[in-house]
């Protein structure tokens, strides 16, 4: 790679840590990243912290130099992407219960409990093998742009969703390694350490997530197929770097290959789904003739 001259930065991170008072904490940060004229999203919870920010080269430098004046962060773990424009419209930073919400009934704490690391190398020739069961740890949407080739797509909206998904589809698995990731690996530490729980003899996570993998030079994101579903402007980046790059998404309407994501423009429907340009255009953005005809009707009335 050559050294290159995009004036803004994209940083994706997080670190389970024990936090003393988080809301404190979150009011602190707020005003420092006011005051440094970064946008994006940063969560601060008893058990951690987990952002997405964007900002100039100067602006995050000063971030992560903060960050790593701080005891409980100073070895935090930074995915950086290059970019020419803020990739967040606003900041916030925002005090939560938790990072990642299972709503188990028994929470798990990653530092006490969580599945095998495994480094892209390591991960690409475990994938591999033919004894592995690969569990996407995202939600439907995402993985319907892209994913590891031959993983089980999780048919759920959000990560509360997954625990009794996986005790309804995933009982007859506990023997076989089981491979986990997701966009950043936030979620799979929590995820991997829930299927240990369960039962799952052998479990593993990919370390840094897709987009970490994504970055190696060896691998080049081989065996990852279509896009990588990020919660930012970009809405999705390129992950695979081999000839082998592919589009796996359709069109909602149409059904060509397709990875842009709209949402519906029925404001009580909001579906996210994927739409060409064309029909785009054609349906007005709505994702069907009831939501075109909802919304005119409301416009009349
Ligand atoms: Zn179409
Ligand atoms: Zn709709």
């Amino acid at each position: 790679m050559t050294a290159s001259s995009a004036p803004f930065r994209i940083l994706l991170y997080y670190k389970f840590v024990r936090v003393h008072d988080h809301e404190a904490l979150a009011r602190e940060h707020l005003a420092f990243c006011k005051k440094l004229g970064i946008k994006g999203r940063i969560l601060i919870a008893p058990e951690g912290i987990n952002g997405t920010l964007s900002g100039t080269i100067e602006q995050t430098d000063a971030y992560m130099a903060m960050m790593r004046q701080m005891p409980l962060f100073k070895d935090m773990v930074y995915k950086i992407d290059e970019s020419q424009d803020h990739a967040f419209k606003k900041l916030f930073v925002r005090p939560k219960k938790e990072l990642v919400t299972f709503r188990l009934e028994e929470d798990v704490d990653p530092n006490q409990l969580t599945g095998t690391h495994l480094k892209p190398k390591e991960w690409h020739e475990m994938l591999q093998r033919d004894d592995v069961i690969v569990l996407d740890g995202r939600n439907y949407y995402e993985y319907d742009i892209g994913h590891f080739r031959g993983a089980i797509r999780p048919e759920v909206e959000t990560t509360r969703e997954f625990p009794e998904w996986i005790r309804t589809n995933m009982a007859d698995f506990k023997d076989r390694p089981i491979l986990t990731y997701c966009t950043g690996g936030i979620r799979c530490e929590k995820l991997s350490g829930f299927l240990i729980n369960e039962g799952f003899k052998d479990v593993y996570q990919l370390d840094g997530g897709i987009v970490t993998y994504g970055k190696d030079d060896e691998v080049k994101g081989r065996l990852f197929d279509g896009k990588c579903y990020v919660f930012d402007e970009r809405i999705s980046v390129p992950i695979n770097r081999t000839e082998e790059d592919v589009i796996v998404g359709k069109c909602y309407h149409c059904g060509k290959p397709e990875d842009r994501y709209i949402n519906c423009a029925n404001d009580l429907c909001h579906l996210k789904h994927i739409c060409c340009e064309a029909c785009e255009e054609e349906h007005n953005s709505f994702c069907s003739a009831e939501c075109e005809e909802k919304a005119l009707s409301a416009m009349e009335a």
